[in-house]
């Protein structure tokens, strides 16, 4: 059987491990981590299909919500937003649980998991991913998944020939600070459960406050890494705006970082592929990587299983690459436009957005979930059209949505560069035209 290795316990590299462990095939997995440490300490939302799509036995007890959001406009005379309730339900869960629940799968189904052992870089012979190099030596495998998430060596470095390593820049990356605070005694809970704080203009951020029974998570958001004052002064005036928080801190604290760009071009060369954050496979705006990690590891696990012949050639691996991007990556390339769109808002720009009732609260919801590629059909075309022409007397305004609109068309022309099957010219014409689009939208600090 073949040999395969998995850089990186993440939740697509694991759920990949574990289908073809499962099979027969020879599994190795290399983990910065030790097993103590795996997991963000929090809890997290995602699709509620991921089990049944994945076809792996899910946690017990797993608890379903529905996720009511609220944008709070930075301006105070602007009274918040409550989003429709979402149609669909989602699984909220501890990281640390979905994480040993993995671990324990891919054990028992025979995945050997070295911990403590970071991956250091790829091992390249001629045109094909080889093997990795670690701190314990170099390994060897038939085929090398990259699960290693954002900062991957292995990504980062790649040959340039293989088109798979891509520089990271600005608003390409959101950076965290995450913590759970307790309630303060006898302060009511605000009417709303999970407020999005619209404080700053599109080119800063955001930061939530979720009230949960027993305690209030609170996210901070920045498109440059946030110093320890800048997250202590937006902590400082939250807890002014919410006096049912506490100063007493019950866990997290940790700053981290989440993709929140268009995924990778290529996820896959002779001998490699990529899943998860290492591909940068979130939804920007939406989030939910660890749904679309875990689909595309179960996707990846299909093809590979397909190879019979085990040469796990890029031509092999393409049929990943083709499913992936229709069934998740442009809907997340398209996101990643709107999330463009944003960086060119000042705060003022969003306030009048939110103030003017062009966007009703359906509007925002659709883009808030899944529902966002009803904008990019003829009827979203329409209705973006008809939004314009509302925004006549703010001729700013109307300019940065004519220039979306304009993107939106150019986006749907650049997918149809995807190939059906490898050729290196196709796949290098498809890449720098990907490449390229996303680049000529970039907003430069
Ligand atoms: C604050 C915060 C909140 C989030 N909330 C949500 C949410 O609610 N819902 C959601 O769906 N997503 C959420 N995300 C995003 C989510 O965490 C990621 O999209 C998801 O974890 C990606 O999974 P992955 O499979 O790529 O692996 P990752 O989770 O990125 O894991 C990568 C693994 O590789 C290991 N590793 C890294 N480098 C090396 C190396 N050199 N050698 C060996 N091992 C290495 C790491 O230790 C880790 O175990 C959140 C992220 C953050 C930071």
């Amino acid at each position: 059987m073949a040999k395969i290795i998995v850089a990186g316990a993440g939740h697509g590299g694991l759920v990949c491990a574990i289908k073809l462990a499962r099979l027969g095939y020879s599994v190795t997995v290399f983990e910065k981590s030790q097993k103590s440490d795996m997991g963000l300490p929090q809890q997290d939302v995602f699709d509620k299909d991921t089990f049944t799509y994945i076809d792996l036995p899910a946690p017990k007890n797993i608890t379903i919500c529905k996720n009511q959001l609220t944008l709070v406009p930075s301006e105070n005379a602007i009274a918040p937003l409550t989003l429709p309730q979402p149609e669909d339900e989602a699984i909220v869960m501890e990281r640390k649980t979905l994480i040993n629940h993995l671990l324990t799968l891919a054990e028992k189904s025979g995945v050997q998991i070295h911990y403590n052992c970071p991956v250091v870089e790829p091992v390249i012979l001629g045109s094909r991913v080889a093997g990795v190099k670690t701190f314990e030596g170099d390994f060897y495998g038939d085929i090398i998944i990259d699960a290693c998430g954002i900062d991957s060596p292995l990504r980062n470095n790649l040959p340039k020939f293989m088109n798979i390593n891509r520089e990271i820049k600005d608003f390409d990356v959101i950076y965290t600070y995450r913590a759970h605070f307790e309630k303060a005694p006898d302060v009511p809970d605000p009417d709303t459960y999970y407020d999005i704080l619209a404080k700053e203009d599109g080119t800063v951020g955001f930061s939530w406050v979720v009230t949960e029974e027993d305690f209030v998570d609170i996210l901070i958001c920045r498109f440059s890494p946030p110093s320890q004052e800048e997250v202590l002064t937006e902590l400082r005036k939250i807890s002014e705006e919410y006096p049912h928080i506490s100063k007493s801190f019950i866990r997290g604290g940790q700053y981290d970082k989440i993709p929140v760009c268009q995924p990778l071009g290529v996820l896959v060369a002779d001998g490699y592929a990529a899943v998860g954050d290492s591909a940068f496979m979130t939804y920007p705006v939406k989030g939910s990587g660890i749904s679309y990690a875990m689909k595309a590891g179960a996707m990846l696990a299909d093809t590979i299983i397909k190879d019979s012949d085990h040469l796990f050639n890029a031509e092999a691996l393409w049929d990943y690459q083709r499913r992936f991007f229709k069934e998740i990556g442009f809907t997340a390339g398209r996101l990643a436009l709107l999330k463009n769109l944003l960086t060119y808002f000042t705060a003022q720009e969003i306030n009048d957005i939110l103030k003017s009732g062009i966007f009703t609260t359906e509007d925002l919801s659709q883009i808030m979930t899944n529902k966002l590629d009803t904008f990019f059909g003829a009827a979203g075309r329409a209705l973006i059209r008809d939004k314009i022409r509302q925004m006549r007397e703010n001729v700013i305004l109307k300019e940065k949505f004519s220039d979306f609109a304009v993107w939106m068309g150019r986006l749907a022309v650049t997918e149809t560069y995807l190939p059906n099957k490898y050729d290196r010219k196709d796949v290098q014409k498809w890449v720098e035209r990907y490449n390229e689009f996303f680049n000529s939208i970039r907003k430069t600090v």
